[in-house]
């Protein structure tokens, strides 16, 4: 057990968990809906040693967020996430406690400039967080001001009134807290999947997006990235970016 912050950071060779509202572009267009967002930024795929993406594709990887960027940040980018995520599978209690921490002021910081909280925890992962469980630290739990249970708690369960969602391409997370938010990730391995969705669904398309798609409206997804203000029972339309472009593997939609 780690007596401070400080031995934690030391200990996990880690300085930071979550990315800063607005320094990612796209949810700095939450804002406008009243929204400030944190994203938590991992290592896709097995690019750790560890599998963070069970269901990924080879388009999907082929055009993962991971590359996009500044290609001139890439490389210390890409080792912060890679320690982040051998963190997270080898020190599971000190990484989670040191996320508590950050969460929490983010939610501070959020209120205190009049904005709801929100968060993204797989910002370029595929975990299932609802089975996340972990102890708190006493002295974690009194610094946030946390009164409730700290044994084999979630993120969910300390943060009951911040707004947590994430895209996924796990079909079957059916039963997740009532502040977490999931759009299934539709990819080109699993559109029978994608068809059959309770959940709103993400497609990423080459050109103009269509007004309809797997029998449902498509809105255009990348005016904001809060899906959680999204109605229910659309397509999320992506315009394909980065490596995207040149996809030929059926991942990005061509009509
Ligand atoms: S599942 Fe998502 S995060 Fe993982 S490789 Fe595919 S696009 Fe990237």
């Amino acid at each position: 057990m780690y007596l401070n912050l400080k031995q934690i950071k030391e200990n996990l060779g880690v300085n930071s968990l979550l990315t800063n509202e607005g320094a990612n572009p796209k949810v700095a267009k939450n804002e406008k809906l009243g929204v400030l967002g944190a994203v938590l930024h991992l290592a896709p795929h097995t690019l750790s040693g560890y599998q963070t993406c069970p269901m990924s594709s080879a388009g999907c990887r082929a055009s993962c967020l991971m590359t996009a960027g500044n290609p001139a940040y890439l490389k210390n980018k890409t080792e912060a996430r890679i320690k982040r995520t051998k963190a997270f599978f080898e020190n599971r209690e000190a990484f989670m406690n040191m996320l508590v921490l950050e969460l929490a002021g983010h939610v501070a910081s959020s209120k205190r400039q009049n904005y709801d909280p929100s968060i993204r925890l797989n910002g370029t992962s595929d975990i299932r967080w609802e089975s996340v469980r972990f102890n708190l630290y006493q002295w974690v739990a009194e610094r946030i001001k946390y009164s409730g249970n700290c044994q084999k708690v979630t993120v969910f369960d300390i943060f009951p009134d911040c707004q947590f969602y994430d895209y996924t391409k796990l079909h079957n997370r059916k039963k997740v807290p009532s502040n977490y938010h999931l759009t299934f990730s539709m990819n080109e391995t699993n559109q029978k999947f994608a068809e059959k969705q309770p959940l709103n669904v993400a497609v990423v398309f080459a050109g103009k997006l269509p007004e309809t798609y797997l029998g449902r409206s498509v809105i255009d997804g990348d005016e904001h990235d809060y899906r959680p203000a999204d109605p229910s029972g659309i397509v999320v339309g992506l315009k394909a970016k980065g490596k995207g472009r040149v996809d030929d593997t059926g991942f990005v939609i061509q009509l």
